[in-house]
Order: C-alpha cells, then sequence, then structure tokens
C-alpha cells in the first residue's frame, strides 16, 4: 500500500469538495493534525473512519486504498489487487507474531534454565534457592502464556484432513488441547473430524 499516493488521492478529493483540513476534520470529530498525517503519508485513517471519510469525499474504500478513482472496467482487477496485498500483510503480520512467539518463549527458557543452575550451584538448597525457583517458575509459566497468545493470534488452522482453513481464537479451548509444535487437535468445523490442525499463516497456504 502506498501511503503517499494515499494521502495526494485524500488531498486532492477534499480540496475537489472545497474543503480544508480542518473542515474535513470537523466532520469526522477528528483533529486536523490528523487530516495532515494522512495526506503527508504518514499514517493511514482508521478503519473505522474510512467509510466515513469514503462518504465525504464521495470514493469508495478500494479507491481509497488505492490512492486513485477506478473505472468500473478496471475494478475486478483492483479489487483482486487489494485483495492479494491485504492477505499478504496478513501473513506478514502472522510470520512476525509466530516468531515473536519463538524468540520470547525460548529466550525464557535459557534464562530460567541458567537461573536455576547459577542458583544451584551458589547457593545451594536452601530457602533463598527455592524462593527464587517458585519467582522464576511464575515468571516463566506468564511469559509461556503470552507465548501461547502470540501463537493463537497469529494465522489461522488447516485441517488435516480436508484442508479446510478456519479461526481459532478461544484461548482456553485451545490452550487444553493436545499439541505438538504449532499444531494443536482440533474438531474441524467443516468435516466435523477431529484433526491435528496445522498453524498456517495466510488463508491461501491451502494447496
Ligand atoms: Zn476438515
Amino acid at each position: 500500500m502506498n501511503l503517499i499516493k494515499i494521502g495526494k488521492f485524500i488531498a486532492d478529493c477534499r480540496k475537489n469538495k472545497k474543503l480544508t483540513q480542518e473542515d474535513l476534520a470537523e466532520k469526522l470529530y477528528i483533529t486536523d493534525r490528523a487530516v495532515s498525517k494522512w495526506e503527508r503519508g504518514l499514517s493511514l485513517p482508521d478503519a473505522d473512519k474510512m467509510l466515513d471519510l469514503c462518504n465525504i469525499l464521495d470514493i469508495n474504500v478500494n479507491e481509497l486504498l488505492n490512492g486513485e478513482k477506478i473505472d468500473m472496467k478496471d475494478y475486478e482487477q483492483k479489487n483482486e489487487e487489494l485483495l492479494l496485498e491485504l492477505a499478504k500483510q496478513d501473513e506478514i503480520k502472522n510470520k512476525r507474531l509466530i516468531t515473536d512467539m519463538w524468540v520470547i518463549t525460548i529466550t525464557a527458557f535459557v534464562f530460567y534454565t541458567a537461573l536455576i543452575i547459577i542458583s544451584a550451584l551458589f547457593l545451594g538448597e536452601g530457602p533463598i534457592f527455592a524462593t527464587i525457583t517458585i519467582i522464576s517458575t511464575i515468571i516463566l509459566l506468564a511469559v509461556c502464556f503470552y507465548g501461547f497468545k502470540l501463537e493463537v493470534d497469529s494465522g489461522y488452522y488447516e485441517c488435516r484432513h480436508c484442508h479446510h482453513i478456519f479461526e481459532e481464537k478461544n484461548y482456553f479451548k485451545l490452550l487444553f488441547a493436545p499439541h505438538a509444535g504449532t499444531s494443536r487437535y482440533q474438531k474441524c468445523p467443516k468435516c466435523g473430524k477431529g484433526t491435528m490442525a496445522k498453524k498456517v499463516m495466510s488463508k491461501g497456504e491451502n494447496k
């Protein structure tokens, strides 16, 4: 997505409507600084403002995100390009989340193990060692839960029987499901079979 192009497009449409940045900001209940940021390509309008903005400027969301007016004959192609672009962004975001998950949990385990070994060597058994063990175990569990949350938040699950791709954000249900790596045992919402659902990063990974 080209923020500079989108920004210029917003500015052009606004001027066509004979609105100042202040006028536009007022209609959207936001500051004129936010409008100025969009127009300079520094940020995108929030999703909840996009529809109102499009209504005011007499354009549609597709045109807004493409940064240009779209002829009806080009419409389908542009639409497809946009969907692909959004899917790509989604995949990038999901890959980042899952990388964060691995980095955070592995680092936590390394620190935990090192801390326990060092304390055992230098402190020996006793109340201080016990306290350190208990506190660091609690911290480790918290970090693991955070890692688990990142894992659930990223991507989708694929049924190994029918290859249907689905989303499952129920932490409680997933937490107690048997798992191997990032695959988790679930019931496929489409074919209804129990499956070791595979983690996939995009809806299009279905082969
Ligand atoms: Zn299935």
